[in-house]
């Protein structure tokens, strides 16, 4: 770890550049998922250890277990050592309701991972923030909105789905 006065600004920058490659990178895993998922979101996740992807999941298909899910049973068989030291990168906020799969936030807390790093946040009431809220209550810093407006583009069916299914509440 580099530290010294005068270089926090390129340093700050330098954390921002390497979230938004990891970022991408879930970005990517998500999209394998294109027509499979609906009207369940694209999401896709990578466990950073170092510096290094230790693990990658995403959402295969309706109703089957969270991009977080497999990434960290991925993470489990080949790196469980170093679970609890990684950085868990996340196109869309972990869940934490009990929907067709326990939540995802509480999978989270239970394997210690110390920081999580989100895309955008989940407008899907049932989350909504609740599953930022819940990490951040367990201790894990959370970071939200790295290359956000590409989160949202990727769902946009899914996020609109919601904001008309929330209207029509009104
Ligand atoms: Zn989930």
């Amino acid at each position: 770890m580099r530290t010294g006065a005068g270089n926090s600004f390129t340093f700050a920058e330098m954390y921002e550049q390497a979230h938004e490659v990891y970022m991408q990178r879930c970005l990517q895993l998500a999209k394998l998922a294109a027509g499979n998922v609906a009207p369940n979101p694209m999401v896709g996740a990578v466990l950073v250890y170092n510096g290094a992807v230790i693990a990658e999941g995403y959402h295969q298909k309706y109703g089957g277990p969270h991009a977080e899910v497999h990434c960290i049973a991925e993470a489990l068989k080949n790196h469980p050592d170093k679970i609890s030291a990684s950085v868990l990168y996340v196109s869309l906020e972990p869940c934490a309701h009990f929907g067709k799969t326990p939540p995802c936030a509480d999978l989270i807390i239970q394997h210690k991972i110390p920081k999580v790093v989100i895309g955008c946040r989940d407008s899907f009431e049932e989350v909504d923030g609740k599953g930022i809220a819940k990490l951040e209550a367990a201790g894990i810093k959370v970071i939200v909105g790295i290359l956000e407006k590409e989160a949202i583009a990727l769902n946009k069916a899914f996020l609109l789905f919601i904001s008309m299914a929330v209207l029509m509440l009104l």
